[in-house]
């Protein structure tokens, strides 16, 4: 097991070096655009996927460093370039980790490569859970997937919403009901692969912030995908679905505990994508504190703002420290007793939301223009408190994992 360290390692400086070059000339530059436009960022992409930043070697190289900060530290420098570019860059990780979790060596030898295509022709993947009635509550998941075993197809037929790249995507990893019985136990994830019948994109939200990034509706009507599309295989799923059985008629309340103890691992990520925007609107500010003068001074020699940039940047650093550590907990198998992942996620979002506002407030009429970017850092932070468990989910998580009442 690593110890945990506060330190970077020197390879590990260069590459969070390496990104923030990508992120100050590359991704930062392109930002308004982008979100004026509302449009996947292909072109950034590409050129992600051209260095090498866009690819599952790059990923799986962060997601398996042992000290855990890999993903966080490349999460901070991306996200501190622009959080709508970079969710387009990192969401195909995100449906790509599904596979690598959950999928045999073939699914991830077939899959992960067609989910990102090559530099000349990239792609993306989309990860789809969230359904119009089934949000925060994942169990009340509607969408089925029935097994037609005469032709060894599984039939899925629902609605998903709120999907990253859905609709988009070459590769759609789909979560669906095989056991409506068993809540989230019931679940399984299939993959969809490209151009398949019956999968179409409903609507493509318009959105408050992260609008580089593609949100919308994927519609699954009677789409039909081979046996070997369900992630992990069958004598797997029959295993876990049997194991889930016997649990159940045990005790219903721990079969729900533990699907939300998987979330757990996941959310350090999204608050170190927080942490990036944070400490991006807080440099503007900064910087535009020490050079706006009024009253002929700088605005940072009075009291009042000063102080708001000292709370900005120590909450920025707290919150670093608690994704960091949830980041090496996850990676080294350490149980979360206090739902230290949650707890990273629910402080670096509010964080972010909190931060992005202060600095709008320091740099007055400017910053509520588009003309400075922290109009933009404040409408793409709201996300954070959002997805991946909203704020008041991951305080649902860190009272019941205290308080040693299941979850519910
Ligand atoms: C831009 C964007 C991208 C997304 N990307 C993806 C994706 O790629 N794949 C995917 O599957 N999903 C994705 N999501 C979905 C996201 O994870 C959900 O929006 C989120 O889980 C919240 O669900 P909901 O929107 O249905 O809100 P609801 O669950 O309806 O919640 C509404 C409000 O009620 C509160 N609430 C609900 N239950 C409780 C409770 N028990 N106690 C206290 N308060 C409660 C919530 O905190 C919230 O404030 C994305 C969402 C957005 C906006």
């Amino acid at each position: 097991m690593a110890e945990f360290t506060m330190e970077l390692n020197d390879e590990q400086k260069e590459v969070r070096d390496w990104l923030h070059g990508f992120a100050a000339d590359v991704i930062r530059p392109a930002a308004a655009e982008w979100d004026e436009r509302e449009e996947t960022p292909w072109p950034v992409i590409q050129e992600a996927a051209k260095v090498g930043i866009y690819s599952l070697d790059f990923y799986a190289q962060q997601y398996f460093d042992p000290t855990g900060l890999g993903i966080p530290m490349a999460m901070e420098e991306l996200f501190w370039g622009d959080a709508g570019i970079a969710l387009s860059i990192v969401g195909t990780g995100l449906a790509a980790v599904g596979v690598l979790a959950n999928g045999t060596e073939e699914q991830i030898g077939t899959w992960i490569p067609q989910m990102y295509g090559d530099a000349g022709d990239v792609k993306v993947a989309a990860f789809c859970s969230s359904e119009p009635d089934a949000g925060s509550d994942v169990a009340s998941m509607r969408t089925r997937a029935v097994y037609d075993e005469a032709k060894d197809e599984w039939v899925l037929n629902g609605t998903k919403t709120w999907a990253t790249n859905g609709g988009i995507a070459n590769v759609h990893v789909v979560v669906a009901v095989v056991d409506a019985e068993l809540g989230s136990k019931g679940h399984a994830s299939f993959i969809v692969p490209p151009g398949t019948p019956g999968l179409s994109q409903g609507q493509k939200f318009k959105k408050h912030g992260i609008r580089a990034s593609h949100t919308a509706e994927v519609i699954l009507d009677n789409v039909r995908v081979p046996g070997s599309c369900l992630l992990g295989g069958k004598e797997k799923l029959d295993e876990r679905l049997a194991r889930a059985r016997e649990r159940a008629k045990q005790g219903g309340e721990r079969v729900k505990n533990a699907a939300m103890a998987t979330f757990e691992a996941s959310r350090p990520a999204v608050g170190a994508m927080a942490v990036g925007t944070a400490r991006a609107a807080y440099e503007v500010a900064l910087d535009y504190a020490k050079t706006r003068e009024q009253f002929s001074r700088p605005i940072i020699d009075n009291q009042g703002v000063a102080f708001q940039l000292a709370d900005m940047r120590t909450s920025i650093d707290a919150a670093r420290l608690l994704v960091w550590r949830a980041s090496w907990m996850a990676v080294n198998g350490k149980p979360f007793t206090a739902a230290e992942g949650s707890m990273s996620k629910l402080f670096a979002s509010e964080t972010a939301k909190k931060v992005t506002a202060q600095a709008i407030q320091i740099l007055g009429g400017n910053g509520y223009t588009r003309e400075y970017p922290v109009e933009r850092m404040h409408r793409d932070a709201a996300i954070y408190t959002i997805f991946e468990g909203t704020s008041e989910i991951q305080r649902l998580v860190i009272a019941r994992t205290l308080a040693g009442v299941p979850l519910r």
